[in-house]
């Protein structure tokens, strides 16, 4: 385990040279003081975890202080938003620091976001507020506990720096962690840019360093389009199996390495609704829960159309039409094992969506459907679960087929149980429990995030003294506009 000042840089991107970033200093914030961090991301970086404790931990993730060998820099990228191109966008509020090389051999970017004004801040103040810091944080560190590839948080740093929203809150700096912070937007930046050879550059040092795999192929850029198509078909799949709604699927939220990226106005479903649409901006439904699969397509899409340079149409073509089907199947899977089965038989997508179907007419808990499907056998389970459905005619046919097709796993309701609580949160990141905990830190108490952070780490495991973190939204808390503004 390791001190802070013990940290060893090795910053690949930033001597990729000033095509690509630019240096900035970030610009501290007042009277910081630790709002919430992660010992599990912590280890990622070998850092001792009483390391958090230190007055100079809050120092270097407010601003105050920097590593020697940290080489801060803003990245330069672009980006499709709501399907419209961007042609300049870039990290305006956030800086990567530098790339921490682990003992494992692994790199880590540092990225403090809400680290003041870089030359791609265009109208904005360089800031990010505790409320979006606080959502980031959470739902990073859930979704890493779900099994969702996902960035990391290491901390949140509070401060009393006054930044203006829609009304007036304060600032605070996240603490990103990630194997990279390229976005598909980079690529679109020097595709349409026509900076071919900075774009060879880039797609070069995205292959050289993560997907070393591509480069024994005929078609290294080829290759590179399909392993990311198909982590997106990984990902995408668990967030419809999770009912997570990221909310602002634009290209320069799109991470290369297909890990689930720059959280903003995002929810997790509490009544299934497929067309719940959880950005308060979103006024067409563009990302919408069940527009996610399509979107991502189109963003591949877009990804593809910055890799005609290096690769023929028609293979990024037929590389982009794998999508789909790779996305049918992860979710398929995921939702066998959700349901309880450990085989693969016919007919079971159907049941799936009939399911969906049954729960969209209701009032019926995505994520506690699941839990309690598992909490005892088949037959006595769906008798508890009838109540929440209002078609109850769909209900009891579905029931009765799911009754037969469980009865086929064959095995006794302890494996059963065991087996779907092991895929089933328990406890799940609700926009009603990150509202309690941002109300409470934002009047100077940091145990109610702190104490969500903790249960939220350990989801499928039933914890004693947690009952409070397993209830339903109350009425409040149902239908929360989360604000893009962050
Ligand atoms: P986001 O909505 O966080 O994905 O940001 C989209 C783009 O706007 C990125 O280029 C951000 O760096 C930039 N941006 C967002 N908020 C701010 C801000 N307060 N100041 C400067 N740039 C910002
Ligand atoms: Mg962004």
């Amino acid at each position: 385990m390791k001190k802070l000042d013990e940290l060893t840089f090795d910053n690949r991107f930033a001597r990729l040279g000033d095509a690509f970033s630019t240096e900035v200093l970030p610009d501290p914030i007042a009277d910081p003081r630790l709002v919430v961090a992660s010992p599990a991301a912590m280890s990622l970086l070998d850092l001792d975890p009483s390391e958090a404790d230190t007055p100079l931990f809050t120092e270097i993730f407010s601003g105050h202080k920097l590593w020697d060998t940290a080489q801060p820099r803003a990245m330069v990228y672009s980006g499709h938003q709501f399907g419209s191109y961007n042609p300049r966008l870039g990290d305006g509020r956030g800086l990567l620091l530098g790339e921490v090389l682990n003992d494992a051999g692994e790199h880590w970017d540092l990225h403090l976001k809400g680290a003041g004004l870089t030359p791609y801040s265009r109208m904005g103040d360089g800031r990010a507020v505790l409320r979006s810091s606080i959502r980031e944080f959470l739902a990073s560190e859930y979704l890493c506990a779900l099994g969702i590839p996902t960035s990391r948080a290491l901390c949140v740093t509070g401060s009393s720096t006054t930044v203006w929203r829609e009304t007036k809150e304060t600032g605070a700096m996240l603490l990103r962690l990630a194997p990279s912070h390229v976005r598909f937007g980079h690529f679109e930046y020097f595709y349409y840019t026509k900076q071919q050879e900075q774009l060879e550059t880039l797609a070069q040092f995205v292959l050289r360093e993560y997907f070393p795999q591509c480069l024994a192929d005929e078609k290294p850029y080829l290759a590179l389009f399909r392993e990311v198509v198909e982590r997106n078909a990984e990902m995408i799949a668990l967030w419809q199996a999770y009912g997570f709604c990221h909310g602002v699927m634009n290209t320069d939220n799109m991470s290369i390495l297909g890990i689930t990226f720059d959280y903003g106005p995002y929810a997790f479903l509490d009544d299934f609704d497929a067309n719940h649409i959880c950005n308060h901006s979103d006024d067409t439904g563009r990302y919408s829960f069940s527009n996610q699969v399509p979107i991502a397509h189109w963003n591949l899409a877009a990804l593809g159309q910055a890799l005609t340079p290096f690769v023929a149409v028609d293979d990024l073509r037929a590389t982009l039409d794998l999508f789909l089907p790779l996305y049918q199947a992860h979710y398929l899977s995921l939702m066998r094992r959700r349901l309880g089965f450990a085989t693969a038989q016919d007919g079971d997508l159907e049941l799936v969506q009939r399911l969906l179907q049954a729960m969209q007419k209701g009032a019926v808990d995505y994520s506690l459907f699941f839990r309690r499907l598992g909490e005892q056998a088949p037959e006595q389970a769906l008798a508890v679960l009838r109540d929440d459905f209002v078609d109850l005619a769909a209900f009891d046919a579905w029931a009765t087929e799911y009754r037969a097709r469980a009865a086929s796993e064959d095995d006794s309701q302890d494996a059963r149980r065991i087996r779907m609580h092991a895929v089933n949160p328990l406890y799940v990141l609700r926009n009603y429990l990150a509202q309690e905990a941002i109300t409470a830190a934002e009047q100077g108490d940091y145990s109610v995030v702190r104490r969500l952070h903790e249960v939220l780490s350990r989801p499928f495991e039933e914890q004693a003294g947690a009952e409070a973190f397993t209830r339903r939204p109350p009425d409040w808390g149902r239908h929360l506009e989360i604000s893009c503004s962050s």
